[in-house]
């Protein structure tokens, strides 16, 4: 018979010390992490000195296992673990909590300021070289930290706010510790109040469309609106959709949201002249969604909209997360006519790779480009190349956030053919819509000559 292994053990308080005890590094588990902090809050019970708790993502882990195989990353772990333990002082605790990820408690440590330095100098450690047999290799790592300042928190919650604050680090790059802040406390507080008001507000059918004309910049002849939803809430007021249209993305409200505005923006437009087109924008978590091809056809089915007459405006952002889902969307929409356009172009990760995979009716210039067309060569050049671009692929072209008349001159001088921004029109409600469609159809058509 084999002897047992030296980390099987029999004594029941042994046994205990294993089950708190990660076998790879010898550190503690995330069951002694919790235990660990779970003391600390009663020991500080009549005392209120805060403490702090940090955890530790190491970046990129995942490729050095695929490169140096998964013995060389369990030892790289291991080391990680005895640099870290080195790094401690008597009353600090390192602990593994995940695959790379290390968890810590600093029960010193009374300020926001000190926890970053503590765990600034954790990953300046760790980015030492590692000695995987012959070779090395480097690593580095991401922290978040938070504070325990009052005794309503518990282990839980402080964990949670250090991953949220780690969560933000990775964000940010490698490299980064976040400390989870007051600030940060309240603004997610504030945005859960947002979420809360907001799911309110969506099965009350209380948001609303705006629609912002898009002219043809040739004749300043109005040829379809763009909808854009609006939210004013009893206790926050109106709330801006640069605000609540990401929250609505991030809580998974953004599909009720949508169906209800899109519905009402059908419903109005069906009142407008027939040769008009309604825009819409959809979310990129939506085209990651199956269902929503559906839904929008149900809805113009329900409302009677032409299909014909819709746009889709979507974002390169929007393409990037799931192609093949975002692909199969757009097949659908544009099978029953729906015209889909690539929003806020020139912005984010644009690639022009996207424009021969994915067929677009439109594409939309962003208004930072406009914005700069009369005072900077860059703007103008490359507003100048986009156009070309489209010409080339049989696109139609918007400009957007146009303000000024002279914008609005060099842009026809250039040959762009649509226009939207504040000049010809700010968002309204459909009432108000209604009423400028009256006034402009009375008006007869300006041709500007560009000089
Ligand atoms: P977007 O799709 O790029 O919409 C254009 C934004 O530019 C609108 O902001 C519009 O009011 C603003 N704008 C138009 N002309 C001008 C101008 O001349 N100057 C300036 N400074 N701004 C101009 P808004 O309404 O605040 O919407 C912000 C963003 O929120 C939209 O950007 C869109 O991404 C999103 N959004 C709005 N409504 C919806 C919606 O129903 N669904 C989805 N998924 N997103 C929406
Ligand atoms: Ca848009
Ligand atoms: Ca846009």
């Amino acid at each position: 018979m084999k002897p047992a292994p030296a980390y099987v053990r029999t004594t029941t308080a042994d046994q205990a010390d294993y089950a708190f005890t990660d076998a790879l590094t010898g550190l503690g588990n995330m069951r002694r992490f919790f235990d660990k902090i779970d003391r600390l809050i009663d020991d500080r019970a009549d005392d209120p000195a805060p403490f702090a708790i940090g955890v530790l993502d190491l970046d990129g882990f995942k490729p050095i296992n695929d490169l140096f195989g998964r013995a060389a990353g369990d030892e790289i772990l291991q080391q990680v673990a005895l640099r870290l333990r080195a790094a401690m002082d008597e009353s600090s605790t390192v602990t593994r909590i995940g695959a790379d990820e290390f968890a810590f408690l600093y029960p010193m440590v009374f300020s926001e300021e000190a926890a970053r330095e503590r765990t600034r100098l954790l990953i300046e450690v760790l980015s030492a070289p590692y000695d995987v047999g012959h070779r090395t290799a480097r690593l580095s790592a991401s922290a978040g930290c938070s504070l325990f300042y009052s005794d309503d928190e518990t282990s839980e919650i402080l964990l949670n706010k250090a991953e949220t604050a780690l969560y933000q680090a990775k964000r940010s790059g490698r490299g980064a510790v976040v400390v989870y802040t007051r600030e940060m406390e309240e603004a997610a507080k504030r945005v859960t109040h947002i979420e809360q008001a907001l799911r309110r507000a969506v099965a009350a059918g209380e948001v609303e469309p705006h629609f912002q004309p898009i002219v043809d910049l040739g004749t300043r002849r109005t040829i379809g609106f763009e909808t854009l939803a609006r939210w004013t809430d009893r206790d926050l007021g109106p709330v801006s959709p640069g605000v609540f249209i990401p929250i609505a993305e991030e809580r998974g409200i953004i599909g009720p949201l949508s169906q209800l505005v899109l519905r009402k923006a059908t419903e109005a437009a069906r009142g407008w002249p027939s040769n008009l087109f309604l825009s819409f924008n959809l979310s990129p978590s939506q085209l990651v969604d199956h269902n929503t091809g559906l839904q929008i056809l149900s809805i113009l089915e329900r409302t009677g909209f032409d299909p014909r007459r819709l746009e889709i405006e979507i974002t390169e952002t929007g393409l990037m997360n799931d192609p093949a889902s975002a692909q199969r969307i757009v097949e659908d929409l544009r099978r029953v006519g729906i015209r889909v356009s690539l929003d806020d172009f020139g912005t984010g990760q644009s690639s022009l790779g996207r424009l021969r995979e994915f067929q677009f009716d439109k594409l939309k210039i962003d208004r930072a480009f406009v914005s700069s067309i009369l005072d900077d060569r860059p703007s103008e050049h490359i507003i100048r190349a986009i156009l070309a671009m489209c010409e080339g692929l049989g696109m139609d072209v918007v400009a957007e956030g146009i303000e000024a008349e002279a914008q609005a001159d060099r842009l026809v001088q250039f040959g762009c053919g649509g226009g939207q921004g504040f000049l010809f029109g700010r968002p309204c409600d459909a009432d108000a819509t209604l009423g400028y469609l009256r006034e402009t159809a009375m008006r007869p058509p300006l041709r500007k000559i560009a000089g």
